[in-house]
Parts: C-alpha cells; sequence; structure tokens
C-alpha cells in the first residue's frame, strides 16, 4: 500500500510538473520543421542517417523528445531538466556563465555541449543522435521569451493566471479547467496558447511561416546561444509579455503576442539550420554576421 502511495504521489509529481519546460509540441515542430528547409543536402543526408529508426526521422519529429523523456526516460529527465532554460541570477539579461549555468546545467551551455557531440565523428551513432535530439529541442526553448528569464518567478511559472480559454486543457490538468476559465500561469501560456491558439496543425503552420519569411527571418544575425538567450529575456520587457492582470483571454493575449512567438520560431528554425549546416556539412560556409550598431 505505502508504495502503491509513493508511486502514485511520484506520479502526481511527474504530471504537476508537466508544463514547467514545454514550449509546446507545436512550437518545437515548428522551429525543426523551418530548419529541415534549410539544411544543404549533405546535412540532410546525415540528419536522415542520424535519424534512421526514429518513428518520424525528421527533425520535426523528434523535436519534442527532450521533454518527453519525462515519461520515457524519467530519470534522464531529471539529470537532464535544467538545461532547458536559463534564469539569470541578477536580473540581468546578459549571460553569465557562473551565476546562471552552475554545472553547465542550462541551455545555453548545453546547445554548445551538444552540439559538440554531435559534430564529433569518434562519438557513437547513438551518442550523436540523441545530442542532436537536444540541440533541435534546445534551440527551440532558448528562443521562447520566458525559458530566459530575469524576472525571478522561474520563467512565469510563478505568475498565476486565470486564463479565458476555449483551448481545452490535456487530461492530466483538466481539473483546473472551469467554465472556460483556466488556473495556469504566464510559462504555460507561452507554451500552450500563445502558438495554440491559432488551431493550426504544424505542417500547415510552417507552411504559412516559411511564406512570410523564406526562413531567414528579417535581419536576423546568426549569433550564439548567449544571444538567443539575452534577446529571449530583454523581450519579454520589452514587449510587454507581463499582462498587467492576472486574468486574462487567451484568445486576445495570444493575438498580441503571436507576432512575437512567430519571429522568435522563425529565428529559432533559421539559427538551427546554421547550426546543423555547420555541424554536418563539411563544404557549409555559415553567414558572417555583420557587427550590429
Ligand atoms: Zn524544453
Amino acid at each position: 500500500m505505502k508504495i502503491k502511495t509513493a508511486h502514485l504521489l511520484l506520479l502526481a509529481t511527474v504530471l504537476l510538473a508537466a508544463p514547467a519546460v514545454a514550449w509546446a509540441p507545436l512550437g518545437h515542430r515548428l522551429v525543426g520543421d523551418l530548419a529541415q528547409r534549410q539544411l544543404t543536402p549533405t546535412a540532410q543526408r546525415e540528419v536522415k542517417r542520424l535519424l534512421a529508426g526514429e518513428k518520424e526521422p525528421s527533425l520535426a519529429g523528434v523535436a519534442n523528445w527532450a521533454d518527453e523523456l519525462r515519461n520515457t526516460d524519467p530519470a534522464r529527465f531529471k539529470a537532464t531538466s535544467k538545461w532547458h532554460y536559463v534564469n539569470h541570477a541578477n536580473q540581468q539579461c546578459v549571460f553569465n556563465a557562473e551565476a546562471d549555468c552552475k554545472d553547465g546545467n542550462c541551455v545555453v551551455t548545453q546547445i554548445d555541449r551538444q552540439l559538440a557531440i554531435l559534430k564529433d565523428p569518434t562519438q557513437p551513432i547513438q551518442a550523436r543522435r540523441d545530442a542532436l535530439k537536444f540541440v533541435v529541442h534546445l534551440v527551440g526553448d532558448v528562443h521562447q521569451p520566458m525559458h530566459s528569464s530575469d524576472h525571478g518567478d522561474a520563467g512565469g511559472n510563478g505568475y498565476q493566471v486565470s486564463l479565458k480559454t476555449r483551448v481545452e486543457p490535456e487530461a492530466y490538468a483538466k481539473d483546473k479547467y472551469k467554465n472556460g476559465v483556466m488556473g495556469t500561469n504566464l510559462h504555460s501560456m507561452w507554451d500552450y496558447y500563445v502558438l495554440g491558439e491559432s488551431g493550426m496543425r504544424s505542417r500547415e503552420y510552417a507552411d504559412k511561416l516559411w511564406a512570410s519569411t523564406h526562413g531567414r527571418p528579417r535581419a536576423t544575425r546568426v549569433g550564439d546561444p548567449a544571444l538567443w538567450a539575452q534577446e529571449s529575456c530583454e523581450l519579454v520587457d520589452a514587449w510587454g509579455v507581463y499582462p498587467e492582470s492576472h486574468e486574462e483571454d487567451s484568445a486576445e493575449y495570444a493575438k498580441a503576442m503571436r507576432p512575437l512567438a512567430e519571429r522568435r520560431v522563425a529565428q529559432g528554425g533559421y539559427r538551427l539550420a546554421v547550426l546543423l549546416n555547420s555541424a554536418l556539412d563539411p563544404a557549409y560556409r555559415a553567414p558572417v554576421d555583420l557587427p550590429q550598431k
């Protein structure tokens, strides 16, 4: 009986923790899909080789693997859960490895580390496959503004919102949904509602974004993971991501924030493609960033 209760408690903890580190399956799929369209033929072949045997052997298909570990391999998920975000300790958006990324356990450092494994032909293929899946996921995460926070509330997880929405939550959160109002927090709003309110499926949505940006959003420099985290962090205040009220209308909030979310998805896709082309195609030359004024 005791064991059973412990199991249930563990399960409840895992399920309640569920929204904490996702940029919604949709956002991750979009980043993967847009990146795949920008791979060189050589990089495409390498990705295909590395993902052979996957249920859905594409960047979009593996983009949520790192979040799915929560259920498929809880121990590994626990060991890697801090890789999905960075909290800026000193309330400034500029990344400081010592203060913000203890033992390399944050999104900025892990993108570099996983990329190094992916690039290394002496690594076993299984290690390179997992590294690829982490890179795809983490580049998506670092572009989600709430994954790079300086508000001291765990990326908006501590900012409670009563959200008026027609989007029904997944089974684990059903008990928080009453009379069209979802008891949630700002982080989850970004994970599930800002893009989710569009009602579009990922391929259709990727086609739309591709048509409007041709993969490369205007004035996007390649930069590096620390810059991407800094951008995310600065965009939170620049766009007024924190609503004034703790009661919000999901459709209205999503309408106001979707241009930002879509821009971050497109930037993530473009930058992910540059990283993967650089890692997997020896003939590829990454675009050189012009100095910013
Ligand atoms: Zn994540």
